[in-house]
């Protein structure tokens, strides 16, 4: 039951569950994955379906050390977080400490290291002992969206774990009837969250339909603009607070100028069809949907720089993105 907390998975769940079933549940573990689609969540409730005293390979809920669990006061489940910008090597000796020795109460310890990419390098190393000899009992996760920032050898000692982003099917459903967002605005959420639903539930709409605003007139002037004027857009692009968001927007309204030239009437701004109508009416419209595609692979290129999930991949320069970018909306490559 605690795994039901999260959202799909399905496959990582039924492989957890099976493993605290039949004992077979690997010492350490590495949850990797985009931030915000529940790799914290599933450790948890692996981690208490280990606890539980009806032993079925889930949490019941109802047990005292489910209760305990649930409320974070079970003395063999640990949770270590950054403090601060980092974990320190103070607060991994602390926890190793603790899972060194039997089990308080359970039939096993679970120490979850949350953002574990924030370790520091000598924090790493004090945890490296604990998972080359593993206590028969503990069980170490290591959650983060960015695994490359752990040393080898930590990554070598655990059994990894890919979660892929959320479906936006999935992630629609959950806002509309367990959040109670209305249709519309779960189904924008759901489409800009990237599969995450961290994402989705931090989206900010107020923002999100101020930067529209300003995206739509760059749109709306580029045909007419010159070279200059497309550079000038690109830099307007570059100093956005949030350039990976400012390109999710963008796609968004490229694939709705698309989709109203292709006459469908299902659109993600539809609050504003009335200006895109005519961009997609105009010569930017035959080539929206390959514009929304190259908006999106510029997009995945400048996360991966910023997060550094890939930093030979991204683009040197984030301007020089944004300048080919514009050029090719107005000059088909
Ligand atoms: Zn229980």
């Amino acid at each position: 039951m605690a795994f039901d907390s999260v959202i799909g998975h399905s496959r990582l769940r039924e492989l957890l569950s099976r493993a605290v079933t039949h004992r077979r549940l690997p010492p350490a573990l590495l949850f990797s994955g985009p931030a915000g689609v529940g790799k914290r969540t599933l450790a948890l409730a692996a981690g208490r379906a280990l606890l539980c005293d009806r032993d079925a390979g889930d949490a019941c809920e109802a047990c005292p050390p489910c209760r305990r669990a649930g409320r974070g006061l079970h003395p063999d489940a640990l949770l270590v977080e950054p403090d601060g910008a980092s974990i320190k090597i103070e607060q991994v000796r602390e926890a190793v400490r603790e899972i060194a020795g039997r089990p308080f109460e359970g039939r096993a310890r679970v120490l979850v290291f949350d953002e574990a990419h924030l370790l520091t390098e000598q924090a790493q190393n004090a945890l490296l002992k604990s998972l080359e000899e593993p206590p028969a009992t503990s069980h170490v996760f290591l959650v983060t969206a960015s695994p490359q920032a752990l040393l080898p050898t930590i990554r070598s000692r655990c059994q990894m774990l890919r979660f892929s982003p959320l479906p936006q099917s999935r992630l629609e459903t959950h806002l509309r009837d367990r959040c109670g967002l209305s249709a519309d605005e779960a189904r924008l959420r759901a489409a800009l969250s990237g599969g995450s639903l961290g994402v989705a539930l931090a989206f900010e709409s107020e923002a999100w339909r101020d930067l529209r605003v300003e995206l739509l007139e760059i749109l709306e002037k580029l045909d007419r603009a010159g070279a200059l004027g497309r550079m000038d857009a690109a830099e307007r692009l570059a100093e956005m607070d949030d350039p990976v968001l400012a390109l999710t927007a963008l796609r968004s309204l490229l694939r709705d100028v698309a989709a109203l030239r292709a006459g469908s009437p299902a659109l993600l701004n539809a609050d504003v069809a009335a200006r895109l109508e005519p961009l997609a009416r105009g010569p930017l419209g035959e080539r929206a949907g390959e514009m929304a595609r190259a908006t999106g692979d510029t997009r995945d290129a400048l996360d991966g720089r910023i997060t550094g999930t890939n930093l030979r991949r991204g683009p040197a320069n984030p301007l020089l993105a944004f300048d080919v970018l514009m050029d090719r909306m107005v000059r088909p490559a």
